[in-house]
């Protein structure tokens, strides 16, 4: 069941949820794409309206991000908890492994998708990578055409929001996968050059602190997040 967040349509589904439906798209004949909302996306996609159609249109859209989590309590509406990208990659990964199915990295900087492949076939035995490329390129056929001719299944696609789900809209099916996910700057977790918080961390909704920790020139983009809880509050108020 999905939850209207801020206009912002979210499936309602735990980790282990969110793989399950994952796999299940990757066998259904067509393409398909996965969304990971956010605070920032949702921030976004109410002042760009190509975002949020895209964003409505996925076929599985992830609560992504702790602040997503308590503007649905507040909204009175509450998601039952996050489903990472990470988390969500991890488990399709974990599946792909046994299935034989073939994944493509795309995106972040030159050298990084590499990386990122070389760690994931250490720790995922038997998973297939059949091709990667970096996230700095300007026009999309070649790209597409290396995707194609890779025969990929799934393609985990991380060019930043919004940059990564007008990709997949827009050149997802010519790709010939039948699966796409939005995974922003989860190539650079992959290839380690960027720490994920601890766990107890991630348990007590504290990841993006520890990111702010990590990476204080964040704090301009992250200043604004709050705002969500504001609409949300406003929202409620209001009778939404
Ligand atoms: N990126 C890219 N192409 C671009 C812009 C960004 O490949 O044109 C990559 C960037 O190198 C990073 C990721 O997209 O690996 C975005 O990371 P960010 O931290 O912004 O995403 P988040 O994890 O916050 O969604």
């Amino acid at each position: 069941m999905k939850i209207d967040i801020l206009g912002v349509a979210i499936d309602n589904v735990v980790t282990e949820e969110a793989v399950s439906l994952g796999v299940a798209l990757m066998d259904k004949p067509g393409f398909h794409y996965v969304v990971t909302p956010n605070p920032e996306f949702i921030l976004a996609a109410k002042k760009d309206a190509q975002f949020s159609s895209v964003l409505g249109g996925a076929d599985l859209s992830l609560p992504d991000g702790i602040g997503v989590i308590y503007a649905s309590k507040i909204l009175g509406r509450p998601l039952k908890g996050r489903a990472t990208g990470v988390d969500f990659a991890q488990g399709l990964m974990a599946s792909m492994a046994l299935s034989g199915k073939k994944l493509f990295l795309l995106g972040a900087k030159p050298g990084v998708a590499e990386q990122a492949a070389q760690n994931l076939r250490a720790s995922h035995p038997g998973l297939i990578i059949c091709g990667t490329n970096d996230g700095y390129f300007n026009e999309d056929g070649p790209v597409v055409e290396k995707i194609k001719t890779s025969g990929a299944d799934v393609v985990f696609v991380c060019l930043g929001a919004p940059k990564q789900e007008l990709w997949m809209k827009k050149n997802g099916a010519a790709t010939g996968a039948s699966l796409a996910v939005g995974l922003g700057g989860c190539l650079d977790v992959f290839a380690g050059n960027v720490q994920r918080a601890p766990v107890a961390m991630q348990k007590a909704g504290l990841e993006w602190l520890y990111r702010l920790y990590k990476e204080p020139q964040r704090i301009g983009r992250m200043a604004k997040l709050p705002m969500i809880l504001v609409d949300a509050a406003m929202a409620r108020l209001g009778g939404k």
